[in-house]
């Protein structure tokens, strides 16, 4: 990765501690000056930085609450030293280091501009609501700061004002539209989350916003009012840019085009959550091919041959074509379907000169061809699967590994980079994250490496008193997973756990088929309102009512893993049903194996189990998030202590005290 291109830019930012502005020096070397007389005077950036967080320091005079922290103010320090010095840095900051604040600190007090990237929704709200305003007004600084978020979350005013002119447009739906376009002439951002309804549970999603083969780009008659060229513009003239590894990823993959970089360039790029980092990229760096896509070229295509009023036979030949590619795609015939697509590209490219409309439909329809091409014949290094089946399956392509995709394509960009998560260990060593990420760390646990050192890693561990406030249970009792009687005994099990714990659960579930036979009979059996992932209503829901009911219990699958923060003592029970190892008919992980295993490597002890434990390590985060918290573990699987690896599982979970025996659990809730 290339060292950070302005250096210069780390004197700093806020009240007595500014010293000047970049536009005062004509180089590079006179603004490299000015920092080191300016470090000279104060003392270095990463000094100053650490200066902050003590009992004395601006946070403890301004931020109720605010406690300094050991492990914190020595991750905070890492970060300016990162950036001062121009590395990489990797941090495992286990929960309750209070990472957020160990980096918006070093990016508000720096003039650097940075980019602060999440996994989710709910991190980048709370930095943008809560955090940084917080943080801001702590240290007195005043830096730009914008929200940039995925097109999706944009209103496309072009495609709105298509559909509404449309006739073919249903009534109930065109009402549905007017009411956006009453709303539009109303927002400053065109964030469709400032709509009081989900656009796309009500079936307009996909006509009021425009995915990156629908935009028409600087060609656009409303480019001057679209609402993501204004979130772009922002983002331009902002220091500090919040948004998410999906545009980033898309952003590195699609470098060229008038939407090819929806991101400026930074000196500083922080990625929070990156453990979740790899399995985007498989996403965002394969292809994939779903009915949606396809209808939604068709419907454009129609629109077009309309408003060209001359070619009604073209549009009758596309139409039956199309009907014959709905057919192919419902026997699951893939190639049937890019043989009939292939004719439907030849018409398109035909009227390609008719406009710019066309040429840009015939443009999306080679993309999907070659797309499905591709996910026919995966490329070296690739693999392909289907999911689902009929007209609801999709046909994906990815990676087989990402660490190679991600040093082609993100980790080149110009820049510092800073990643970040509470869990990027597995048994003590970055080497598996590492791998995946396509960094190689300097602690010298990467023995194999086989790249540059090129990431320093530092790991800092929790401060909470796991020996006091929890307790891990696992009952050797409980059948093996595929053994008779399992879901028996899981089901009794969790009973008796949500009684003792009066409630306050969160049970996770490695597969929805066990959530929708269990989960049910809990709701009947236990005296606590029970919450089900997708018949309660949808996740930010059921998580709001769960906070909200002091003594209910939340079912959920994977989305419940992580990302989920519910300190107190309303989550005081988390109950693992079993190692989430992945499903065996995962072709991507299958995919992953072999190729581990043609290296030399075992796909089973290098690949599917440090997965697992890294799933695992994030499920049983979500119990603990205060000082103040306490609570219960339980993991319902017994192969921790019949299979040689529970031993690996076993060091990965927090240092808290274990168990088989119920009555300890049902002891340390009557102590509470
Ligand atoms: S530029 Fe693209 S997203 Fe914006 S209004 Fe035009 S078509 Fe829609």
């Amino acid at each position: 990765m290339p060292a950070v291109t302005a250096l210069s830019r780390f004197y700093l930012c806020g009240s007595d501690w500014e010293t000047a502005d970049s536009s005062e020096y004509n180089n590079l070397s006179e603004q490299r000056a000015a920092m080191n007389e300016n470090e000279t005077s104060n003392g270095t950036f990463s000094t100053l930085i650490n200066r902050d967080f003590q009992p004395d320091g601006p946070l403890a005079s301004a931020m109720p609450g605010y406690v300094c922290r050991t492990e914190q103010v020595k991750l905070a320090t890492e970060i300016a030293e990162t950036m001062q010095n121009g590395t990489q840095l990797m941090a495992e900051a286990e929960t309750g280091t209070g990472k957020t604040l160990a980096y918006l600190v070093p990016a508000l007090r720096s003039s650097a501009k940075v980019l602060i990237s999440t996994h989710t929704k709910a991190l980048q709200d709370q930095l943008m609501f809560r955090d940084i305003p917080g943080v801001q007004q702590a240290l007195g600084v005043r830096r730009r700061i914008a929200l940039l978020k995925g097109r999706s979350n944009y209103l496309c005013p072009y495609r709105l004002e298509k559909n509404m002119q449309d006739i073919t447009t249903e009534p109930w739906l065109k009402k549905k539209l007017l009411r956006v376009n009453m709303w539009r002439n109303k927002t400053r951002v065109g964030d469709l989350s400032e709509l009081p309804f989900d656009v796309f549970s009500s079936a307009i999603g996909g006509k009021i916003t425009a995915t990156a083969e629908q935009c028409l780009g600087s060609k656009c008659p409303l480019w001057n009012e679209c609402p993501i060229v204004l979130a772009r513009q922002a983002a331009q003239d902002a220091d500090i840019v919040v948004s998410n590894h999906s545009l980033l990823l898309a952003d590195a993959e699609l470098k060229s085009g008038d939407f090819g970089e929806v991101l400026p360039d930074f000196d500083v790029t922080i990625l929070d959550e990156a453990h979740a980092l790899p399995d985007l990229a498989c996403r965002h760096f394969g292809r994939q091919i779903a009915l949606n896509r396809l209808t939604s070229w068709h419907n454009d295509m129609q629109k077009l041959l309309e408003e060209l009023a001359d070619e009604a036979s073209l549009k009758r030949d596309i139409s039956t074509l199309f009907l014959q590619v709905v057919h192919a795609y419902d026997k699951d015939d893939l190639a049937a379907v890019l043989e009939i697509w292939q004719e439907l590209a030849a018409l398109a490219d035909q009227r390609r000169e008719r406009s710019d409309d066309a040429a840009r439909l015939a443009d999306r329809c080679e993309a999907i061809g070659d797309d499905m091409q591709a996910i026919l014949k995966p490329p070296q290094g690739f693999v392909a699967w289907r999911e689902g089946s009929g007209n609801q399956s999709k046909h994906l392509l990815a990676p087989v590994e990402t660490g190679p995709v991600l040093n082609e394509k993100l980790w080149p960009r110009s820049g510092i980079f800073i990643l970040l998560s509470a869990t990027l260990r597995i048994s003590g060593s970055f080497a598996y994250m590492g791998e995946r990420l396509g960094l190689n760390c300097d602690l010298g646990l990467d023995s194999d490496a086989h790249q540059e050192t090129n990431a320093q890693a530092v790991s800092h561990p929790s401060p909470f008193d796991y020996a006091t406030q929890a307790m891990i249970y696992a009952p050797r009792h409980v059948p093996p997973p595929n053994a008779d009687g399992y879901e028996d005994a899981l089901f009794a099990e969790m009973q008796a756990l949500i009684e003792a714990s009066s409630g306050r659960a969160f049970v996770l579930f490695t597969s929805h088929s066990m959530l929708r036979r269990v989960a049910p009979r809990l709701a009947a059996a236990v005296s606590w309102p029970v919450l089900i992932q997708n018949e309660s209503g949808s996740r930010d829901a059921i998580l709001q009512q769960f906070r909200e009911d002091k003594h209910s219990v939340l079912c959920g699958t994977r989305s419940f893993w992580e990302g989920v923060d519910v300190p107190g003592e309303a989550l005081s029970l988390v109950i693992i049903d079993k190692m989430p190892f992945a499903p065996p008919d995962d072709k991507l992980l299958a995919a992953r194996r072999d190729a581990c295993e043609k290296k030399g490597g075992n796909g089973f002890f290098d690949i599917q189990l440090p997965e697992a434990v890294a799933t695992l390590r994030q499920g049983a985060g979500r119990l603990i998030r205060t000082q103040e918290d306490r609570g219960v573990i339980a993991i319902l699987d017994s192969r921790l202590y019949i299979k040689s690896y529970g031993r690996v599982v076993a060091q990965n979970l927090p240092p808290a005290p274990k168990t088989e025996e119920l009555a300890d659990i049902r002891r340390f809730f009557a102590r509470q």
